[in-house]
């Protein structure tokens, strides 16, 4: 034990002699033996995007928060250093968030991955949560937490990304209109900042830091630990579909559900462009959907997808729900579906999706991914836009619609919404670029349409904002934060003074401490 420790110091030293030398020495990690430390891993330059890829000149696999603390610490200190450092969580990201180019990538996963439920007592006051590892897995958490017969409350729709990942965006599915997304969801956080320091924070305790961090895009600190909230988890859900041919009937329903927090548990929507994105969307929604309605060349339909938990108390209770729901609902008859799963494979749904895919090979490709925020006043105006500016017959992937409410954001955190109104879409169009029909050419293009259409929902009549946001610059990302743009500068200046962290995302350049300034 006391020796591994030795180790890894002696390792972190050596990185960051090696790096931070003038005379840059690193032609290859193998110089440095076999050390996991050393290794630039086949990972570290790709994510989820496959469109760009930065080789970092050395990885940390840190056992422990302090090997990190330890690295930051040394670099900060470092007076002649240009050493970057991010946090690879899964690597989900679509355009090189988690990379540094010639820096250090910290995987995350190597940390022990330790969950500790905490179960409130049955009369008892206070809350049920999890400490849990920030390169945990939410799916890890989902299976340590149900075996109390708890779970998070507020989820993304895939499982498979890191906790501190989803914390440092924002963390958005169908239950985020109900308790707001899983930054709001946190009640402690252990960070290492990029001064090096071991900080916890809490709302009341180092606020500033835990704000921070909270969709800070990892700019602020590294989440090494997360206290979430937890509550009692339903063995099962009904888990509905219902369709549209008509967009604004769809969002108008949308909306009511949205007015039913008590009733509704989960709700979400998306476009059907066309048959194809029909069937990939109900691989794991076990209903025969051989009714649906048969597509023409001309229409598009829309799907507005709920679910309410089931306890199993009693037997007709949930369905006495979704009836209520339903009948209040102006979809297309007589196309409704629903099924019963249980609680983990409905969260766990798009896993399904992921085997579907991978056994076709089109899984690792690339996905040049659009996310945004559209106010509820330009959401009509900005579906045009998307209409006008894709193919959608040929369109592969999903395209997801639906509302959240912004009250249920705190305005402290570093999270990016529009400035309006309370309700927001959150629209993903989530293309996948099979390379046997979408060469890298192909792929930029589609890169440069998402710059257009983003310039173009920029503007004041559909005022949306980027979710996962990527910039082309400086001054896009000073617009991008807009009016928070000096609280974030503030806080960089604060928590990460050096820019060390966050190369990838191409915000603020590297400072050295008796250097030249920075333009920030
Ligand atoms: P990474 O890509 O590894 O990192 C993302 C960012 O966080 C980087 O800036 C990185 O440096 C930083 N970071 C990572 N770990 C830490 C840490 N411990 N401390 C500080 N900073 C850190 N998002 C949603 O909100 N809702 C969804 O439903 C959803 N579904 C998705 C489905 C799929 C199939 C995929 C690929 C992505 C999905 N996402 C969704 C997006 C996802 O939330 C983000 O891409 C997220 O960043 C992925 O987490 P990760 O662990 O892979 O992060």
């Amino acid at each position: 034990m006391e020796f591994a420790f030795i180790f890894t110091k002696i390792n972190i030293l050596i990185i960051i002699l090696a790096i931070c030398s003038p005379c840059k020495f690193i032609q290859s990690p193998m110089d440095f033996g076999s050390s996991s430390l050393l290794q630039t891993t086949n990972t570290s330059s790709i994510d989820f995007g496959r469109i760009i890829f930065s080789p970092p000149s050395a990885v940390l696999r840190p056992q422990s928060a302090d090997d990190i603390s330890l690295l930051l610490t040394f670099l900060y200190a470092s007076s002649f250093s240009k050493v970057t450092v991010a946090a690879r969580g899964a690597g989900h990201s679509i355009h090189a968030q988690s990379q540094a180019l010639d820096g250090i990538v910290i995987e995350m996963d190597s940390l022990p991955s330790d969950i500790h439920i905490h179960k409130k007592l049955d009369e008892g006051h206070g809350v049920s949560y999890a400490d849990v590892s920030g390169g945990a897995l939410w799916v890890e958490l989902l299976q340590e937490s149900l075996k109390f017969g708890l779970a998070p409350r507020s989820w993304t729709d895939y499982l498979y990304l890191s906790i501190g990942g989803t914390l440092s965006n924002g963390g958005i599915s169908g239950q985020t209109f109900k308790y707001g997304p899983q930054i709001s969801n946190v009640l402690e956080l252990d960070v290492v900042t990029g001064k090096g320091d071991l900080i916890t924070c809490s709302p009341t305790k180092s606020s500033e830091l835990f704000f921070a961090v909270l969709g800070g895009l990892g700019q602020f600190g590294i989440i090494t630990r997360a206290r979430i909230l937890l509550q009692d988890a339903p063995e099962k859900v009904k888990w509905v579909r219902a369709f549209y041919d008509d967009f604004d009937i769809f969002i108008k329903d949308q909306q009511l559900l949205v007015s039913m927090p008590d009733l509704v548990d989960y709700l979400e929507g998306f476009v059907v462009p066309n048959e194809e994105s029909l069937l990939s969307s109900s691989i794991a929604f076990p209903a025969h959907l051989h009714s649906v309605p048969s597509f023409h060349l001309s229409n598009v339909y829309y799907c507005i997808e709920f679910a309410v938990h089931d306890f199993q108390v009693e037997p007709s209770v949930v369905e006495q729900t979704v009836e209520k729901i339903t009948t209040q609902m102006s979809y297309l008859q007589p196309y409704i579906y629903s099924v019963d799963v249980s609680y983990f494979d409905f969260l766990n749904r798009v896993r399904m999706e992921e085997m579907s895919l991978r056994a076709r090979g089109l899984w690792e490709v690339p996905h040049p991914w659009l996310n945004m925020f559209v106010p509820k006043f330009g959401i009509k105006e900005f579906k045009d836009l998307l209409m006008d500016n894709m193919s959608l017959n040929q369109f592969k992937g999903p395209i997801l619609i639906y509302p959240i409410l912004k009250n249920k954001w705190d305005a402290n955190t570093s999270a990016v919404l529009p400035d309006t109104e309370d309700l927001i879409y959150i629209v993903g169009v989530l293309q996948s670029a099979d390379p046997a029909s979408c060469s890298a050419e192909c792929v930029a293009g589609i890169v440069r349409r998402n710059r257009r259409i983003v310039g173009a929902a920029s503007a004041e009549r559909i005022g949306a904002k980027q979710y996962l946001a990527q910039q082309p610059s400086l001054l896009h990302w000073r617009c991008h934060f807009g009016g928070h743009w000096n609280r974030f500068l503030a806080r960089k200046a604060r928590f990460d003074p050096l820019a060390i962290l966050g190369p990838g995302h191409g915000i603020f350049p590297r400072v050295r401490l008796h250097g030249v300034d920075s333009t920030w």
